[in-house]
């Protein structure tokens, strides 16, 4: 199995490149931030309680993340491998990540970053704000806001793999297929 966590800061095109990768590699494409928009728009009782963080940028409670997250694996145990988009965003969601590959005899292949400035950032997640409907890529404060948390309680989440020799980082600024080109490389190297 491939089992690939996409990192990167919000904006950094994590969801456009595993879209990609899905067609290519056969992979199941896991997204938290899709997870909790579905909860949302369907109203249940766990879109309301993400509702409330993701709309101030901050991080929904681990307890909930990982509750859901460990739901969305099992109930899809035979497939070719895992691209987790957006998780694990914390320390502890990292541990959890493990500890259910290890139940399932399986680890983390490679956590890849997509590295962006944040004036960049900024800029492509007001643009997308323009149409996603996102209420959280509607005011630069909370862009802003989100960029922050990564920087403070995502990131070390890099050095964590990187204790295995997991984790590296590509260039995410380029034309889509020129980036998606950079992720095979890797992913083909595995
Ligand atoms: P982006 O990376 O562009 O900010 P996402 O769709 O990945 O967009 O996430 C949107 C929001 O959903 C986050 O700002 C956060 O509030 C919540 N969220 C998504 N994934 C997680 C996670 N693993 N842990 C906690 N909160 C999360």
């Amino acid at each position: 199995m491939i089992n690939l966590i996409l990192f990167g800061p919000p904006g950094s095109g994590k969801g456009t490149q595993a879209a990609k990768l899905v067609d290519k590699y056969q992979l199941l494409h896991i997204s938290t931030g899709d997870l909790f928009r579905y909860e949302i728009g369907n109203s249940t009782p766990l879109g309301l309680e993400a509702k409330s963080y993701m709309d101030r940028g901050m991080l929904v409670p681990d307890s909930v993340t990982i509750g859901m997250l460990r739901n969305k694996v099992e109930a899809n145990p035979d497939v070719a491998g895992y691209i987790f988009d957006g998780f694990p965003r914390t320390i502890p969601q990292s541990e959890a990540l493990n500890a259910l590959m290890g139940e399932k005899g399986q680890r983390i292949s490679k956590l890849i970053m997509l590295q962006v400035s944040d004036e960049e950032l900024v800029e492509r997640l007001k643009e997308r704000g323009k149409t996603s409907g996102r209420p959280d890529d509607a005011n630069e404060e909370v862009i802003r806001k989100r960029i922050d948390v990564y920087k403070a309680e995502t990131s070390p989440v890099f050095d964590f793999y990187a204790e295995y020799g997991r984790s590296i980082k590509i260039n995410g600024v380029g034309g889509i297929e020129e980036i998606f080109d950079r992720l095979c490389a890797e992913i083909d190297s595995l």
